[in-house]
């Protein structure tokens, strides 16, 4: 990516750590340990911006990402992440106006899992649901109750197969990918035509979130933009959304920003943010951790939960030699049974655990903590209970 600023052009970008190589794809699963072990990798060379706060992944390199069918982020299994989706649903329909339909169009929808809870809160309200998504597996225009996705990127060109001039629109977790953020919803905007003054929502991590927390296992080679709430306001505003209002949600991890397509938005000032360097942060979580999981490896067997990306780079920072961590236990059945990149960790479901007389887990996303700890009470795992905090 480019050494100046891809939000506000600054030149003065801060590298925040010595670079670290990470698997390429964190939610790519794997057939057998040795082909996990082999997961290619790629380096996270993060630098942030100290006029407008925004943070990139310097050495990122788009042709490297390539998405199959053995990429797997389904989160929908957590309760406490369905109930986070159903609330984002509701913002999203109550921000169209009482009197009109809603007419939704999601970017990067996925396989419409969104959609569908788009369509469940809109009920009477909803005109139609459309997607872009060159993911998308199912047929072409067909797509769950009703919805219509697109297996194509949504720009200029292809917003001809709408059938209907959107009023609400929707990115989540699409922009922390992409390596021109203010390209991609300068893009949508174009899209949706000059006299348009749709809504638009996107939801992202919040690097802040990240920092604040020394969670140094949330740097992804994927996620090679990330933003601050004011850099996430002006890069909407770059790209000509109106009035941005960014707000913190899921225990604020995510930044959740909405603003409204108009014609010839002027750009306030950024707003500048200095990050910590991170290296001794790094230094110091590392150390943490592999002085955690050797003394509870003394007391038996010990394990993750959470085989997401979050555990992905876990395992690797906490566990580089794959001697301590015994395995991984996740509620997706598509993940189970699998092996993570790198790691080489076995995933199994919250009952296998018990009969591998695990005595403690690390959870890696203290949000689900208490459906975690429920669920280990239901299947029986008598373990010690950790989050990563
Ligand atoms: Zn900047």
């Amino acid at each position: 990516m480019s050494a100046n600023c891809p939000v506000c052009g600054g030149t003065t970008a801060s590298r925040l750590d010595e670079p670290l190589a990470m698997p390429i794809l964190m939610n790519r699963i794997y057939a057998t340990p040795a082909e996990g072990k082999a997961a290619a990798l790629g380096p996270l060379e993060f630098v942030a911006c100290p006029r407008c706060g925004f943070t990139w992944n310097l050495a990122f390199d788009p042709s490297l990402i390539v998405y199959d069918e053995e990429y797997e982020n389904d989160q929908t299994y957590s309760p406490s992440f369905r109930n986070h989706m159903r609330d984002r649903a509701r913002d999203v329909v109550a921000s169209a106006s009482a009197d009109t339909p809603v007419v939704y169009l999601e970017v990067g929808c996925g396989q419409g899992r969104f959609i569908e809870e788009v369509i469940a809160a809109a009920g009477e309200r909803l005109q139609s649901a459309e997607g872009f998504d060159p993911a998308w597996r199912g047929s072409e225009a067909t797509g769950p109750a009703g919805s219509r996705i697109h297996r194509v990127y949504f720009n200029k060109d292809t917003a001809s197969r709408l059938e209907n001039k959107p009023n609400v629109v929707a990115t989540r977790h699409t922009i922390e990918h992409v390596p021109d953020p203010v390209g991609f919803l300068s893009a949508i905007r174009d899209a949706l035509g000059q006299d348009s003054t749709a809504r638009l929502w996107v939801e992202t991590p919040c690097v802040e979130w990240i920092l604040q927390n020394r969670a140094m296992q949330d740097f992804f080679y994927e996620h090679c933009s990330l933003f601050t709430a004011s850099s996430l306001a002006f890069a909407l505003e770059k790209a000509g959304f109106a009035s941005p209002r960014v707000r913190h949600v899921f225990g604020g991890q995510y930044l959740w920003a909405e603003a409204v397509a108009t014609g010839g938005v002027q750009p306030g000032e950024p707003v500048a943010s200095i990050h910590e360097p991170l290296h001794k942060v790094r230094v110091d979580f590392i150390e943490r951790w592999r002085a955690e999981i050797a003394a509870a490896s003394e007391e038996g067997t010990v394990a993750l939960w959470g085989a997401g990306a979050k555990g992905v780079s876990f395992a690797i920072l906490a566990d580089p030699e794959g001697q301590v961590i015994d395995h991984v236990i996740d509620v997706n059945p598509a993940k189970q049974g699998k092996y993570l990149p790198r790691s080489g960790l076995l995933v199994v479901p919250p009952a296998e655990s018990v009969s591998r007389k695990t005595k403690t887990v690390f959870v890696m996303n203290p949000n689900y903590f208490d459906e975690i700890a429920a669920t280990a009470r239901e299947v029986g795992l008598n373990a010690r209970l950790v989050p990563i905090d």
